[in-house]
């Protein structure tokens, strides 16, 4: 045999060898592909569209854990974050549905992040989807916990704060009959019943105006106000309140701008503030009240040079029962709700109140009320 045809043998040789090599790689890399397929196989159809259309968290995870499909709300709430389960307790049930095949369906807590104490409420559920698959379903009840959480804690401390003067009521009532004989001590013990009788009345009456304004959305018996009128009433009900601390209340001029609410209301809000600021600053001080309206928005606003209020305490003053100095204000008969009263009168009006205060210093607050429109007023005059 001559060297060329030695050439094209080993040619012929090599093309056959190499074909049958790249032959075979094919079929292994086929064969390679529908393994993928039989351990990661999509998603049966329905469940994919299902999740898609939750609005709560959804989430389908392979036999690795893998996250295969996952709604935008178990995105949105955190639960899911590339392709896996952010929390251990969740990863920790999809384990245990998967070994028993038992569903599961409990409430469970998380973390809302990966620092500080913030925690989300779910009701969790997971079960198999067919043999390979776990599906789990997270409904965020968080804001239903936080509700119950503060209806908990308003029941707590209106037994608080209800149990304190009944408390010295039954005392006081029961040192009585055996001072029966000593005028002086009837007379001091009967003093001492009617402030506590007197706060009970107003820690009553207080709370039931709260849950009335915390029940209306909107108001009963709106009508056209003249804001002048509401601040002459509230300064005209603080006068004797003032006289006796020697407190000079001061109104800026008439500004004839009307708003829309319930008269009652917006001068009980206007009497807090005002008795407020006569109640937190010294004897002999002054207290001023101004209006102001500003691109459809009146302001009224109350400013003291009293005792004002710490940076830390300023957000919590609209809570219900918060006071600054519990001691000192239990003692001045003050109950904690009034600024809570005065902020549902002016959400409900569709306003809202501000705070400024500096300890030493004084306080302002403020109540913005959307303005009557002209056209508004107009009808009104009409219609009278
Ligand atoms: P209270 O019946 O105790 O006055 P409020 O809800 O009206 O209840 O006020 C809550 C707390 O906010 C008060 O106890 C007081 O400590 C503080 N506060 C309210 N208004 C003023 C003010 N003008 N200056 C200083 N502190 C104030």
């Amino acid at each position: 045999m001559d060297s060329g045809w030695l050439v094209l043998l080993s040619v012929a040789f090599g093309l056959v060898v190499g074909g049958g090599f790249m032959a075979l790689f094919h079929v292994a890399e086929r064969r390679g592909n529908s393994a993928v397929d039989v351990v990661n196989p999509a998603v049966p159809d329905g469940v994919s569209q299902v999740i898609d259309a939750l609005e709560s968290a959804g989430v389908v995870l392979d036999p690795s854990n893998n996250v295969v499909k996952a709604s935008p709300g178990a995105l949105a709430t955190g639960l899911v974050s590339q392709q896996v389960l952010v929390h251990s307790e969740l990863i920790d049930l999809v384990n245990t549905v998967r070994s028993t095949g038992e569903p599961i369906v409990q409430p469970v807590q998380l973390a809302r992040g990966p620092f500080g104490d913030a925690s989300m409420h779910f009701l969790v559920r997971v079960a198999r989807l067919g043999s390979r698959y776990i599906l789990l379903l997270a409904e965020d009840h968080s804001e239903t916990f936080r509700l119950d959480e503060v209806r908990r804690d308003f029941i707590a401390n209106i037994s608080h704060e209800l149990k304190t003067p009944i408390g010295a009521i039954a005392l006081l009532s029961e040192a009585l009959d055996p001072a029966a004989d000593d005028p002086e001590q009837v007379r001091r013990f009967a003093k001492r019943l009617h402030t506590e009788a007197a706060r009970l009345t107003r820690i009553t009456q207080e709370i039931i105006e709260l849950s009335r304004l915390q029940a209306a959305d909107t108001l009963l018996s709106a009508e056209l106000l003249d804001v002048d009128h509401l601040i002459a009433s509230a300064i005209d009900q603080n006068h004797v309140q003032a006289e006796l601390r020697g407190t000079t209340l001061v109104k800026g001029g008439a500004k004839h701008v009307h708003v829309f609410g319930d008269e009652a209301l917006l001068i009980m809000a206007l009497h807090n503030l005002v008795g407020n600021a006569i109640q937190y600053s010294l004897d002999n001080s002054r207290v001023g009240i101004g209006v102001r309206v500003e691109d459809g928005v009146v302001e009224i606003a109350v400013t003291d040079q009293g005792l004002g209020i710490a940076s830390e305490d300023l957000d919590r003053v609209f809570e219900r029962f918060f006071r600054v100095d519990q001691a000192r204000s239990r003692n001045t008969g003050g109950t904690g709700l009034g600024l809570s009263i005065v902020k549902h009168v002016v959400e409900n009006h569709g306003g809202d109140v501000r705070v400024w205060s500096q300890l030493g210093r004084g306080s302002t607050f403020t109540i913005r009320l959307p303005e009557a429109s002209t056209v508004a007023i107009a009808a009104q005059g009409d219609s009278r």
